[in-house]
């Protein structure tokens, strides 16, 4: 089985080659073994190696080659899922110990940065979610409400007159900002966690697939890969929901995979960025299928959002790319000149409740389907994992979630196209 091609995105074209790979055979024995190199997985290595076990990570591709290198850089504080609503369907206090994970996690990444000294332009920027149309803005008023009393003081309700002094942009009614969370460059969080990996004694392989496992009481487990095999005492799948080799069916059955796309334009000038952008937030919008976007360090618009409901190859990318454009401008006409730097895909893994699932199935660990907000819990639920296979089971705040098969989804979402028209539908009506 080959990986599919995809289109490079603008953090891998500005992020250097990690250069600290294992070049040999995979071969040798390991207290663990973390499948994937993305932020869980490479956040979990460096974890493990810090506390003494011997670890070796096997990642299919590159490093950071799937979401954690193709996302949208926001690191954002807050559950994926409205806190009304988990509230309403969990209680309070499972809520409320989900959102402070979420914000917890943003301080995880920027406290390993620092210690680290992960040079990936970490700014604590703030989260402004804006209303897409006049009648959302009441939405945002009742969870401004319920978040300053339930859980969380660092928000902001901005209303639809001072919305000037936080973005202009044609066709917002006021915002919601949440102002702890923060922004960074993903390809060079990922350089850096690879590389402290390795300084902690971490082995890194990759082009490395495991295609089979098994396991045996005497010798633990065995995975394989086409360069040679590993056996192991522990095992966390780190591979996001939508790894396509054999081992790995029980997760594609719980998870969805969906199809984002994002843009990055050629540098702004300052007064325009200045101008367009006064606060330099993450920005999200109050559609269901609505957009995501943010300046970088050097005044990039990177402008992401669902664009179409397919999944990602460069086919895909480039039509998606040009959806993007055409909205970007429409909300920015002052870009109408600006040239697109660079334009590609991903996978988002998302799960039904939109809520993390991590825990141990089968004497496997794993830690996915962040559902869009994997940045900061990928790189947290790593670490966090890491001390759970310590002995540390209560580092798991997800760790009661049952995490039943999705019915009809035997791995491919066939039904992607029927749940874009709904939620297509959705937004035209509220
Ligand atoms: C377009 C897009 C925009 C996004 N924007 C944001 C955002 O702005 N903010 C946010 O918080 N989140 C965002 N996300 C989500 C976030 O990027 C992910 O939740 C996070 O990166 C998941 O990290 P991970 O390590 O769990 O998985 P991944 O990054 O998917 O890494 C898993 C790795 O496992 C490897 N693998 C798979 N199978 C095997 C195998 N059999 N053997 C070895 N290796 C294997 C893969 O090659 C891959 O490198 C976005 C995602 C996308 C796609």
């Amino acid at each position: 089985m080959t990986m599919k091609p995809q289109s490079p995105s603008y953090w891998q074209l500005s992020t250097p080659p990690f250069a600290g790979g294992e070049r040999g055979r995979v071969e040798g024995e390991c207290d663990v073994a973390v499948i994937g190199g993305g932020f869980t997985g490479l956040s979990a290595a460096l974890e493990l190696a810090r506390g003494g076990a011997s670890v070796m990570l096997l990642e299919a591709g590159r490093i950071a080659s799937a979401a954690s290198g193709r996302n949208g850089g926001q690191c954002n504080a807050g559950t994926a899922h409205d806190f009304g609503a988990l509230a309403s369907a969990h209680g309070l206090d499972l809520a409320r110990k989900w959102y402070l994970a979420h914000v917890d996690a943003v301080e995880t990444v920027g406290r390993i940065a620092a210690r680290e000294g992960i040079d990936c332009d970490f700014a604590r920027c703030g989260r402004a979610k804006l209303a897409a149309k006049p009648e959302h803005f009441p939405n945002l008023e009742a969870a401004y409400a319920l978040l300053t009393k339930e859980v969380d003081p660092n928000v902001l309700l901005v209303g639809p007159g001072e919305l000037s002094s936080e973005i202009n942009a044609q066709g917002f009614h006021g915002a919601l900002v949440q102002t702890t969370s923060a922004q960074l460059h993903p390809g060079k969080l990922a350089l850096g966690l690879g590389e402290a990996a390795v300084r902690a004694g971490a082995r890194i392989w990759e082009n490395a697939p495991v295609e089979a496992m098994e396991r045996t009481p005497a010798q633990g487990w065995k995975l394989t890969t086409p360069r040679g095999m590993v056996r192991a005492r522990q095992v966390l799948v780190a591979t996001g929901g939508n790894s396509p080799y054999p081992p790995f069916g029980w997760f594609r059955r719980r998870i969805v995979t969906v199809g984002s796309f994002v843009i990055a334009t050629e540098p702004l000038s300052n007064n325009l960025s200045q101008h367009l952008f006064p606060t330099r937030r993450n920005y999200v919008t109050s559609r269901i299928v609505g957009n995501y976007f943010r300046l970088t360090a050097d005044n990039r618009l990177i402008f992401g959002g669902r664009a179409r409901f397919a999944l990602s190859n460069p086919a895909s990318d480039a039509k998606s790319g040009r959806v993007l454009e055409a909205r970007m401008r429409e909300m920015f006409p002052q870009l109408a000149q600006i040239g697109i730097a660079a334009c590609w895909g991903g996978a988002i893994d998302l799960t039904a409740d939109r809520l993390p699932r991590a825990g141990e199935h089968d004497g496997l660990f794993y830690a996915m389907g962040y559902s869009g907000h994997g940045v900061q819990m990928a790189t947290a639920m790593g670490e966090r994992m890491a001390r759970v296979m310590g002995g540390d089971p209560a580092a798991n705040p997800f760790a009661d979630l049952s995490w039943p098969a999705i019915p009809g989804h035997l791995g491919k979402p066939w039904f992607l196209p029927m749940v874009g028209a709904w939620y297509r539908l959705q937004d035209w009506l509220h």
